[in-house]
């Protein structure tokens, strides 16, 4: 599963530097796999929401393989990153992203 960010989010940041995965983008900003991973440069994508915050699903591994829980539901201050049911994934399945992501080096940016 991913987590989302809800319309209670107060754009203030704080959730986009703790992304291990940079899985977390402003509103508005085109979004790329390869920012903050392992991968070669890939192509930017349309951003999932223009006013608020947003998650990237494909990214998101809900920090599996890096922390023992998701650090942008821990840090906003507002309580609106949570979990995504439209994006269900076994822990499984996080660690394979995580692994895909950073072709399973264990490291932190
Ligand atoms: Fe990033 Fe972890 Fe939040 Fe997913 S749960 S968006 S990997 S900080
Ligand atoms: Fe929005 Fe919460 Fe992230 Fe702040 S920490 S930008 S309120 S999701």
């Amino acid at each position: 599963m991913s987590i989302k960010i809800t319309e209670e989010c107060i754009n203030c940041g704080a959730c986009e530097l703790e992304c291990p995965n940079h899985a977390i983008y402003e509103g508005g900003k085109k979004w790329r796999i390869s920012d903050g991973t392992s991968k070669e440069k890939t192509k930017p994508k349309n951003p999932k929401k223009k006013d608020i915050y947003f998650i990237v699903s494909e990214k998101c591994t809900e920090c599996v393989g890096f922390y023992e829980e998701p650090q942008c539901a821990i840090i906003c201050p507002v309580n609106c990153c949570v979990l995504d049911e439209n994006h269900l994934e076994s822990k499984d399945n996080l660690l394979k992203k995580k692994n895909f992501l950073h072709d399973g080096v264990h490291r932190k940016f």
